[in-house]
């Protein structure tokens, strides 16, 4: 069939059957498209009823065990929107903020909330496996360089094993998430521990295609952010963790230029006295940027399901 044909088929199977009402504008545009887009590329790529069908069950399977949203990060969806939201920022005439990148799947609404300081970490959570200590500190700002008093500064990470709290049922509620809101200075600091890189689940739905794409499914160590303030657009980042092996090559392509803060290490003792540790720590410094609201620019806020606990 010519795309052509496969159009005015398409239109004939889900616009002229439209008899019982009044279809959903948006809803019959997009579900026209991707359907006729569907159908061209079985056409185009001949494939065989097997092979449409074995398509069908994978994404049943992938819903089934909650990994479209691993799979929408793995082929570069998350990454394209971002993209896409980035030229749209730019159009607008917004630059100068801290760059997004994307959110993932695993976090998860609830977390604890204070002041100015948070510990991440509960000591002996990780079944004595902690790993190197992590302060992290910095300032909210506004684009002009002012910073944010009470800004929300929502972290999240995975731990020495590369798990993450509230999906990895062995760790307790809210390990390694908290909301700080910035002191009157607009500064944040909090202890945690280093967090490692990870991988997708190795038997699961998104990594059996990797293989049989020939890729990796491996994303370089990271810390999640959701930054907010009065009067701002809100920021969904994450900062890498300078030095890992997957720093540039990550499956999920989150890992951008100005989201790589240097990681210093501190082994002065009196620094280590006024951190509260008995060991050298890891520090790194980073200051989050926010463009003011500005009215008609394209919403900074993503709806989609989340957990919350
Ligand atoms: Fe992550």
């Amino acid at each position: 069939m010519t795309h052509t044909e496969i159009d005015a088929l398409v239109r004939q199977f889900l616009v002229d059957t439209a008899t019982r009402g009044t279809p959903h504008p948006r809803v019959q545009q997009v579900v026209t498209r991707l359907t006729a887009d569907l159908f061209k590329a079985i056409e185009d790529l001949d494939l065989t009823a097997d092979e449409v069908w074995r398509g069908i069950e994978y994404f049943a399977e992938a819903g089934a065990t909650h990994e479209l949203g691993l799979l929408a990060a793995g082929l570069g969806l998350e990454r394209f929107l971002d993209i896409r939201a980035d030229a749209a920022d730019t159009r607008a005439g917004l630059t100068g903020a801290t760059p997004r990148t994307i959110e993932g799947p695993l976090y998860v609404a609830g977390a604890p909330e204070s002041i100015g300081f948070a510990r991440l970490d509960e000591a002996g959570a990780d079944g004595g496996a902690e790993g190197e200590v992590l302060f992290m500190q910095g300032s909210v700002r506004g684009t002009d360089g002012t910073p944010l008093a009470g800004a929300r500064v929502e972290v999240w990470h995975a731990n020495q094993l590369g798990n993450y709290s509230f999906f990895d049922k062995t760790q307790p509620a809210f390990h390694l998430r908290r909301t700080i809101i910035t002191d009157s200075n607009g500064r944040y600091q909090f202890r945690s521990t280093m967090p490692m890189g990870y991988g997708c689940p190795p038997a699961g739905t998104t990594q059996r295609l990797l293989d049989l794409l020939a890729r990796h499914g491996r994303r370089p160590a990271h810390i999640h952010f959701f930054v907010s303030a009065p009067g701002h657009r809100k920021l969904t980042t994450q900062i890498n963790i300078d030095g890992d092996a997957f720093l540039w090559d990550d499956f999920a392509f989150a890992s951008r230029d100005g989201l790589v803060p240097a990681v210093r290490r501190i082994d002065d003792p009196a620094r280590m006295d006024r951190h509260g540790v008995d060991r050298p720590f890891a520090s790194i410094d980073f200051d989050f940027r926010l463009h003011r609201d500005m009215a008609g620019a394209p919403a900074a806020e993503v709806a989609r399901q989340r957990a919350a606990a």
